[in-house]
C-alpha cells in the first residue's frame, strides 16, 4: 500500500494536492476549519478527521497548506508532532521557514519547508511545468521524495529551511519586475492605434530572447568580472536612457516604473563601471 498522507488545508491549493493523493491511491486524512471543503472530497476516498489533532495522529507524514503563517500556529497549536514529519507548503517569508523549523523541531517533528511555484490548475499536470521548492531536512525529503511528487514536481535547494522560501520569493520578485516592463511597454502604445494583441507576441518573443542574459549576469557574478562577455556597455546603456524617458514623455507615459533602474545604472556609471555588463547594480541592491 501507498504511504498514508494528511493534509490540513483545503483551500484552493490544499484540494488540488489532496485529489492528486487520492487519484494516486495513497490513504489520505484531511481537515480544514470548514468542514464542508473536507466533506466534498469524501466521494474521493478522504478519511475526514473531526479535528486537526485527530488528522495529524492519523499519518507520519503531516502536508499542510494554510493561507499563511499565523494560520499555522492556530491549526498546530494542539496537536502532537512528536514522530511526525511535517512538510509545510504555507507561503512563507525564509525567517518564518527558520523559526517553524526550530519550533517543529521543539515539538519532536521532523521538518521540510516548501515554496509552491505552480498555480492550482498546474497541480497533478506535470505537462504544465509547476514544481515545489523544498528546503530544511534532506534526509525527510528523500524518504517522502515519491508521495510528494505525484502532486507536482520537487526541487530541493538546500538544508536551510529558509532556503525554499527564499528561491520562491526571488523567482516572482522577478516575475514582477518582468510585468512592470511590459506594463509600461503596453502604456506606451494605449493611445496609438496599435493593438495590444498585436504587440503581445512581439513583446513575449523579445523577453524569451533576452533571457539568456540571466545566465550571463550569474557567470559574471561568480567570476567577480563584470565585464565578462559583455555585449552592451553600461555606458552605452546609460546614453540610451534619455530615449527612454523622451518617449515615455511623448506618450503622455508615467516613467515611474523605469526611473529607479536607470538611476541604479547612473550611480554604478558614476562609480567607474562604464564598460561592464548591467550586473554591478546588483551590488548598489546589496545593503
Ligand atoms: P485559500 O485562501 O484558497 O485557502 C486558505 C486555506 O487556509 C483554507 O483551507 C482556510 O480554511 C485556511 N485558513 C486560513 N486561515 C486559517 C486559520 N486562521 N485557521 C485555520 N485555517 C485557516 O488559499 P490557497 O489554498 O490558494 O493557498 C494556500 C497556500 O498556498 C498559501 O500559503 C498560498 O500562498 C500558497 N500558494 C497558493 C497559490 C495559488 O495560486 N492559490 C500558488 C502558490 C502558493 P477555510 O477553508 O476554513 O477558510
Amino acid at each position: 500500500e501507498k504511504p498514508s498522507v494528511t493534509m490540513l488545508g483545503l483551500g484552493a491549493m490544499g484540494t488540488a494536492l489532496a485529489r492528486t493523493w487520492l487519484a494516486a491511491g495513497h490513504p489520505l486524512t484531511v481537515w480544514n476549519r470548514t468542514p464542508a471543503r473536507a466533506a466534498a472530497l469524501v466521494p474521493e476516498g478522504a478519511r475526514v478527521a473531526d479535528t486537526a489533532a485527530q488528522a495529524v495522529a492519523a499519518s507520519t507524514l503531516v502536508v499542510v497548506c494554510l493561507l499563511d503563517d499565523t494560520a499555522v500556529d492556530e491549526v498546530l497549536a494542539d496537536t502532537d508532532l512528536v514522530g511526525r514529519d511535517l512538510v509545510n507548503l504555507t507561503t512563507s517569508t525564509p525567517a518564518q521557514a527558520r523559526a517553524r523549523a526550530t519550533w517543529a523541531r521543539s515539538r519532536g517533528a521532523r521538518y521540510l519547508a516548501g515554496g509552491i511555484m505552480a498555480v492550482p490548475p498546474m497541480i497533478g499536470v506535470p505537462e504544465a511545468g509547476g514544481y515545489v521548492f523544498y528546503s530544511g531536512s534532506r534526509a525527510l525529503f528523500e524518504r517522502h521524495r515519491e508521495t510528494l511528487r505525484v502532486p507536482v514536481g520537487t526541487t530541493y535547494v538546500g538544508e536551510d529551511a529558509g532556503f525554499a522560501a527564499l528561491h520562491d520569493v526571488a523567482l516572482l520578485s522577478a516575475m514582477y519586475g518582468m510585468f512592470a516592463g511590459a506594463a509600461h511597454a503596453f502604456a506606451l502604445i494605449r493611445r496609438e492605434d496599435i493593438d495590444p494583441a498585436a504587440l503581445a507576441p512581439l513583446l513575449a518573443d523579445w523577453l524569451v530572447a533576452m533571457i539568456p542574459a540571466i545566465h550571463q549576469t550569474a557567470d559574471q557574478l561568480r567570476s567577480g568580472d563584470y565585464t565578462r562577455g559583455v555585449v552592451s556597455t553600461l555606458a552605452m546603456q546609460v546614453a540610451g536612457t534619455p530615449t527612454f524617458l523622451s518617449t515615455a514623455e511623448q506618450q503622455g507615459v508615467s516613467p515611474e516604473l523605469l526611473s529607479p533602474y536607470f538611476d541604479l545604472m547612473r550611480r554604478r556609471l558614476a562609480e567607474g563601471g562604464g564598460e561592464e555588463d548591467l550586473t554591478g547594480v546588483i551590488d548598489l541592491l546589496v545593503r
